[in-house]
This record gives C-alpha cells, structure tokens and sequence, in this order.
C-alpha cells in the first residue's frame, strides 16, 4: 500500500499527496477559486437578467 501516492490538482495542475481533504484541490485556496469560477459565473449571469430590469 503507497501511503504517499500524489495527483494532480483540477484547479492549477500541481501535484500533491493524496491523503490531503482538500482533494481534488491542492489547497483551499484553489477549492475556492473553482467554487467562485461557477458560482460566479451563474450568479452574474442571473443577478444581470433578473434584478436589473426589476430595479426601481
Ligand atoms: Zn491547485
């Protein structure tokens, strides 16, 4: 059994061990920036169609 088999990070390609809890991020830090990409991306898109055109 490999106790320190690596993989590659989804957000920036970076390898590091496997054991982490931030898997399949390298750190929290790109957990987040994933996170924010899509959230960010879906909220804009919603927040520009909807609650502008209701602004008062
Ligand atoms: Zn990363």
């Amino acid at each position: 059994m490999r106790e320190n088999q690596k993989i590659k990070c989804v957000n920036c390609d970076k390898e590091f061990d496997v054991t982490l809890d931030t898997k399949p991020f390298c750190s929290k830090r790109c957990s987040y920036i994933d996170l924010n990409n899509w959230l960010g991306e879906k909220y804009s898109i919603h927040i520009n169609e909807d609650d502008y055109e209701k602004d008062v």
